[in-house]
């Protein structure tokens, strides 16, 4: 890839940089994106929210026999009359894990538990609920399929069979399922390893008190909590001052160490100059102004074998753009080959939105379900770049897209949901 490349892809379609839809963010960055290679053996329990990086495949069937699906009896359907009662006599019994050793002979059944193994011979399971035990004999009604209330081996997963792909998220179902395999060790991804550090005169970190005109540094939080949240390994450079001497070594140091470096502040009109010059000379970057709200200003390209992500200064704004170019990457990154893009679905908008056509824009949003059980979504107050408190009480971001004007209530509008993760 060359600068040229780049730069040329972003203006490819006459895209204005100075007006870049979102969608077409998106793209651009994502074509720019490989997977690490690096991977490594760990034990199944350290695997949970990990990529998988190699196909797993059922060295055992699942289940490994033959069993009941039901608490009841095993007979064999053979002994039992087309029309009407049978009477058989049960010889013992069958529990799961204890299996039943014995030879079931003409007429005869056994006692059986979920779970158990099928004694030998014996070919269908009736539920205790179908049967009246007197003593030994065991008094059973008519109409019984064969092979009824029984588990086949390997139903379930058979020996051979891909159980999981490379690239899959590993979550709690999938940490079962391996165990449940006899699986105690795997290869996954290494951790994806980011680098941020925040920019600007005005900025303090917590502990320090503050001198007029400064402000705590909100943004390296919630981008650690973000990173964090995806599984990366983060690594927090702090606050750099807006000198080109200091910016320049921070980003010279974040590419030679992490596989993405992400920054925020000093990408909008003003400030932008000194790092524009300073990654024209580094690497190979494009800055655009998306076509958005909140977020304006978003770099994006190479230091390196790094990729840089430059997200604008305003709190609120740093989130919306992690959520809409740098999460999806990210993952990209970490080898994920599905669940990359937030759900979105849609609800009745209970609140009437101001908004002006040109950009999209994404409010923040309370999604909640009504008295009837539909889901319906309210703005949260507030929705200017700097009040990061509406992140706090949204749940889900509201897409209105570009060509929309003002929202009345009872408009159907999507929402992205971001329950679990904001
Ligand atoms: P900038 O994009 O650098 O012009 O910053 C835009 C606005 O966001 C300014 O009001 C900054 O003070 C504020 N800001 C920038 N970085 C941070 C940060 N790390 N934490 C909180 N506010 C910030
Ligand atoms: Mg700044």
């Amino acid at each position: 890839m060359t600068a040229k490349s780049l730069r040329e892809m972003s203006c490819a379609d006459d895209y204005d940089p100075d007006s870049m839809p979102v969608a077409k963010a998106r793209e651009i960055i994502q074509a720019y994106l490989t997977p690490i290679a690096g991977t490594e053996k760990v034990n199944i329990r350290a695997a949970l929210g990990r990529v998988l990086a190699e196909d797993i495949i059922s060295p055992i069937n699942v289940p490994s026999h033959v069993n009941s699906a039901m608490d009841g009896y095993a007979v064999r359907f053979k002994d039992l009359n087309a029309h009407g009662e049978t009477v058989l006599r049960m010889i013992g019994t069958a529990l799961a894990g204890k299996p039943f050793q014995g030879k079931v002979g003409d007429k005869q059944c056994v006692r059986i538990m979920t779970g158990a193994v099928l004694p030998e011979r014996t070919d269908t399971v009736i539920m205790q609920e179908h049967a009246s035990a007197d003593g030994q004999n065991i008094r059973f009604g008519g109409a019984h399929k064969q092979g009824q209330n029984i588990r086949q081996a390997g139903e379930d997963l058979a020996i051979g069979q891909v159980v999981l792909k490379t690239g899959k998220h590993i979550r709690p179902a999938e940490l079962g399922l391996m165990a449940s395999l006899g699986i105690a060790e795997i290869t996954v991804r290494r951790r994806l390893r980011v680098a941020f550090f925040s920019t600007g005169d005005e900025l303090r970190s917590v502990g320090s008190p503050l001198e007029e005109g400064q402000i705590y540094d909100s943004n390296r939080y919630t981008i650690y909590g973000m990173l964090n949240r995806l599984g990366a390994e983060v690594l927090d450079m702090g606050v750099v001052k807006d000198d080109p001497a200091s910016l320049e070594r921070a980003l010279i140091e974040a590419a030679a160490t992490a596989d993405a470096v992400i920054t925020s502040g000093g990408v909008s009109v003003g400030e932008a100059d000194y790092i524009k010059e300073l990654l024209s000379r580094l690497g190979e970057v494009v800055f655009w102004k998306i076509a958005m709200k909140p977020g304006r200003p978003l770099a994006y390209g190479k230091i390196g074998k790094s990729h840089f992500f430059g997200l604008p200064g305003n709190p609120v704004s740093v989130m919306v753009t992690f959520y809409q170019f740098v999460r999806d990457a990210l993952l990209i990154l970490m080898g994920r080959k599905e669940d990359i893009a937030l759900p979105v679905l849609k609800a009745t908008c209970a609140s009437a939105l101001k908004k002006a056509p040109g950009r999209t824009e994404f409010q923040r949003g309370i999604l909640s379900q009504d008295a009837n059980g539909a889901w319906s979504v309210r703005v949260t107050g507030e929705q200017g770049s700097g009040i990061l408190r509406s992140m706090s009480e949204a749940n889900c971001f509201i897409i209105l897209p570009e060509t929309q004007g003002n929202v009345a209530p009872g408009t159907l509008v999507e929402v992205q949901v971001l329950d679990g993760l904001v």
